[in-house]
């Protein structure tokens, strides 16, 4: 089978390798999609502590279930299934308190085992739940940065009625905000800088957008929320002046929940000592997801609550993952996900080329038409 593995740090090769075999309590899967994540560059670039290398990225995916290993029983040959990102233990402390991403035999993918950048993998069957035939391979391939936005939402503890800032219109803070919004928040502010996204955060559900080049950021959450400041502020923008902002906004009581990267792993920020005891402020850190948080993410993209296919821009064959990488990176033609379709035929011109060139509407259209239309997806 094709693998797209990383030898080392900044090293990509396609190689061919054997196909895995399930274990006990395992499956295998034909990978159909696979999206591009932030995290993907910095492993790339070495940055992520105790990586593995060699290693397969790739840990937002879906495909159809092939084989099951002994003992598996809750899924079946021709399932189509979205997967977590990580395998949990399932009997340390944090997993017996169903916090299985504070797991303490956590298994990360990529960092401990290969992920989906290829065309079969074997993961434990816990790890993967089926999702219906409206719902296409790459749609579902974003079920996992959409949990990563819900577990946002959930660890600030949005009530109706909040008023709610996100900072940082990129996947997971259009899927954030999108978790906030069916909280009822009494209003729910988008910051940004570019023009684009921020006009679809207003399309997601953004009550209120701000670009922060051209507005002051602190005077319009104070005019929007009747000079309280904000409930809630969910940081998903891993820069300074971003966290800076992030303590600048809330209200008494505020609530900072940080789902950001920062540029590496060494970084350290300041927090402002006297806002944040004054007013009794807290900040979280959310890493992941937990396994209900998943399945309740998977719910509300399969009821259409969350709103994932907008952010589909490009899709590649995993042979191009050259332009694919780049096209992520440096953002080319408005790119907000990138998804390889692994095993499609990648000169099929409707599938790839014509249509990255008019970039996401179109994607955004063709499966929501045929969602809207109950067609399956095809491939
Ligand atoms: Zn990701
Ligand atoms: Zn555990």
């Amino acid at each position: 089978m094709k693998s797209l593995v990383l030898t080392e740090p900044h090293k990509l090769i396609l190689q061919q390798r054997p196909v895995p075999v399930p274990g006990p309590g395992e499956i295998q899967i034909r990978v159909k999609a696979a999206s591009i994540c932030h995290t993907d560059f910095f492993t790339l670039n070495g940055e992520y502590p105790g990586c593995k290398y060699p290693t397969v990225l790739g840990h937002e995916f879906s495909g159809i279930v092939e084989q099951c290993g002994q003992g598996v029983k809750h899924l079946k040959p021709g399932d189509r299934v979205a997967c977590l990102g990580y395998v949990y233990c399932g009997t340390c402390p944090s997993c017996r308190r169903g916090l299985q991403n504070g797991c303490r035999r956590c298994i990360g993918i990529p960092f401990h085992m290969d992920g989906a950048y290829q065309e079969m993998i074997c993961i434990p069957a816990v790890i993967a739940y089926p999702f219906d035939e409206l719902l296409s391979f790459a749609q579902a391939s974003l079920i996992e940065p959409a949990a990563n936005g819900y577990a946002a939402a959930d660890r600030a503890a949005i009530h109706a009625g909040d008023n709610v800032v996100v900072i940082g219109p990129g996947p997971i803070g259009l899927l954030a905000l999108q978790a906030a919004r069916f909280r009822s928040p009494a209003s729910l502010t988008m910051l940004g800088t570019r023009r684009e996204r921020l006009e679809l955060a207003s399309k997601l559900g953004a009550t209120e957008v701000i670009n922060v080049g051209e507005t002051d950021p602190c005077a319009a959450v104070m005019d929007i929320t009747d000079a309280c400041g904000a409930d809630v502020v969910i940081l998903c923008a891993g820069t300074e002046d971003a966290w800076d902002l992030a303590g600048r906004l809330p209200a008494p009581y505020g609530r900072v929940v940080v789902e950001a990267l920062p540029p590496t792993k060494n970084t350290r920020w300041s927090v402002p000592v006297f806002d944040f005891t004054s007013k009794s402020i807290s900040y979280a850190g959310v890493s992941g997801y937990t396994a209900s948080q998943f399945e309740a993410t998977l719910e509300s993209v399969q009821s259409g609550k969350i709103d994932v296919a907008s952010l589909i821009t490009h899709r590649f064959a995993l042979e191009d993952y050259k332009e694919a990488f780049e096209t992520s990176e440096k953002r080319k033609g408005g790119a907000i996900k990138v998804v390889f379709e692994i095993g499609k035929d990648r000169f099929n011109p409707i599938s790839y080329q014509a249509l990255n060139n008019l970039s996401g509407t179109i994607w955004a259209a063709k499966d929501n038409i045929l969602r809207v239309l109950g067609v399956k997806d095809l491939d």
